[in-house]
């Protein structure tokens, strides 16, 4: 698709206020991952040492990183995508793909010495379970030299995740900041290590999901981080770590924002019957960086990125499940 396309006027509803705002998004950097999924489906999944058969096989492109750039770019937002893929087949389809859903790829690197990053998921239908191994491969990597701060003129919006190395995304927050970028920083996944406090303090937002806020959040916090209140005295905790405002989504139970005194919980948009929640989080921060980008408050931003990510609920996988801004008829949620 062309980009003068895709840059078309973004009308989000601001779902409590029941009207209707123009708004053209800006320009939003995403430094992130960018993985092959190659999926599984059968009656359950392998015991260790064990040889199942499955009934289907699927590939999808994922990738935090990749997911959160296709949606904002598909809201019409100037998307760069900083990332790394190995030279090789699943690494020029990404390449192709992102090109194709509008993303700018100039600051996408080839390497030759790691491949490019797949999942492998495994799912049980009988128990629902599922398992994922993850090589990481070309995200691992990313260097903070290939973070160009060039890029981050005129830039409104930084996202960045944490499937690649901590010390690269740390470089992209601390290029935003001087830029004067929002960033916002996708808590996700939480490393076998922890978070360092130094990646809270740079960001401007911090985003966990409940899971990886009651892991990062104090040991008291865990039992409590699956309900509202609960998750507000885990998002208090990320506070106390430097983080400046926190914006947790919480799944069926919408979202928190919590910054200085303040917590205001966004539910979710009312009426939705979920289908598939896979990558839910990244089209509520894909669009939450457009929708920032153009201007509106965060509190504005967090709520059309509601409507947003309840529309990508009602569609299968994560990307082929994102709307664009023409798709969008959020009057109707
Ligand atoms: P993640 O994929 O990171 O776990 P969540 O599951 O928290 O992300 O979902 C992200 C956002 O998607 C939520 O904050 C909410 O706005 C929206 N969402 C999730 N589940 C639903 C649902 N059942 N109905 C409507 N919106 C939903």
């Amino acid at each position: 698709m062309m980009r003068t396309a895709m840059r078309s006027v973004l009308l989000l509803c601001i779902a409590a206020h029941k009207s209707a705002t123009a708004l053209t998004p800006g320009k939003v950097i995403v430094v992130g991952s960018h993985n092959q999924d190659l999926i599984t489906s059968g009656a359950r999944i392998p015991r260790p040492g064990e040889t199942v058969l499955h009934d289907t096989f699927s590939q999808a492109f994922g990738g935090k990183g990749a997911n959160q750039a296709v949606q904002a770019a598909l809201l019409g937002a100037e998307t760069h995508f900083v990332g790394k893929v190995g030279d090789d087949a699943y690494g020029a389809a990404a390449l192709e793909n992102l090109r194709d859903r509008g993303v700018i790829i100039d600051n996408v690197r080839t390497t030759i010495t790691a491949p490019t990053g797949v999942a492998f998921v495994a799912v049980g239908a009988e128990d629902e379970t599922n398992s994922i191994v993850v090589v990481p491969g070309a995200n691992f990597e990313l260097a903070p030299d290939d973070v160009d701060a060039a890029i981050f003129d005129g830039a409104g919006v930084l996202l960045c995740q944490l499937e690649i190395p901590q010390a690269t995304t740390l470089r992209a927050l601390e290029v935003a900041a001087a830029a004067g970028c929002v960033s916002v920083l996708n808590a996700a996944p939480v490393p076998p290590g922890g978070v360092d406090d130094a990646l809270l303090r740079a960001a401007s937002i911090v985003c966990p999901n409940e899971v990886e806020l009651a892991l990062l959040a104090g040991a008291n916090e865990k039992a409590t981080a699956a309900t509202v209140a609960g998750a507000v005295c885990a998002a208090k905790d990320l506070q106390r770590r430097g983080a400046k405002c926190v914006l947790a989504t919480l799944g069926g139970n919408g979202s928190l924002l919590v910054e200085g005194d303040l917590a205001i919980h966004v539910p979710v948009v009312a009426g939705v019957t979920p289908v598939d929640t896979t990558g839910a989080g990244d089209s509520f921060l894909g669009a939450f960086a457009a929708a920032k980008s153009a201007g509106l408050s965060t509190l504005a931003a967090v709520r059309a990125a509601s409507v947003v990510a309840a529309r990508s609920v009602q569609g299968r996988g994560a990307q082929p499940s994102y709307a664009s801004a023409a798709d969008l008829d959020l009057d109707a949620l």
